[in-house]
């Protein structure tokens, strides 16, 4: 049995990873109507491990013998007015999900419940990564995006991205 608090906290999270699955495929969206197909690529993959990220705090919930309430997932309502637009909100949101993060940790930490602890550290260290990838992308942008023929490049490294299933199996 989870701490409740722990528990409401984790079912809250299958939701919002299944946001940012929502919220990466409409950047991906975004990119595609742009004619850019690796960053619609990019941000499609993003998306599929996305909903792995909410499978997984699923899959922890039943595992524990918790029932699981699948919420309404808001729509995705930002505009962009430029190629750099998803790229920054982006960032904002993984900054954003790693306090979510901390916060469910906190509420675990509180609770003496380890075995939730060590479920989290996988999604700390992936975080860590998530904004590390986001500053990279923003980077790149930054030097390369108001260049048509180092544009097109660095569309196709994006294109060469690949989906691959996450290291973390329950
Ligand atoms: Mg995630």
């Amino acid at each position: 049995m989870l701490q409740n608090k722990v528990r409401d906290l984790l079912n809250q999270q299958v939701n919002k990873e299944f946001y940012s699955a929502y919220l990466y495929l409409d950047f991906s969206n975004y990119y595609e109507s742009r004619g850019l197909n690796g960053f619609a690529n990019w941000y499609k993959v993003q998306a599929q491990e996305e909903r792995d990220h909410a499978m997984l705090f699923y899959q922890y919930l039943h595992n524990n013998n918790e029932t699981v309430t699948l919420e309404a997932i808001n729509k995705p309502d930002q505009t962009f007015t430029c190629d750099m637009d998803p790229l920054k909100a982006g960032l904002e949101h993984e900054e954003y999900v790693t306090a979510l993060i901390n916060e469910i940790y906190g509420a675990a930490y509180e609770a003496k419940d380890f075995r939730t602890m060590q479920f989290l550290d996988w999604f700390v260290k992936e975080q860590g990564e998530e904004e590390t990838n986001a500053h990279d992308l923003i980077a790149k942008m930054e030097l390369f995006g108001s260049d048509p023929k180092s544009l097109y490049m660095l569309n196709s490294e994006l294109a060469a991205r690949v989906y691959t299933a996450p290291s973390l199996v329950l």
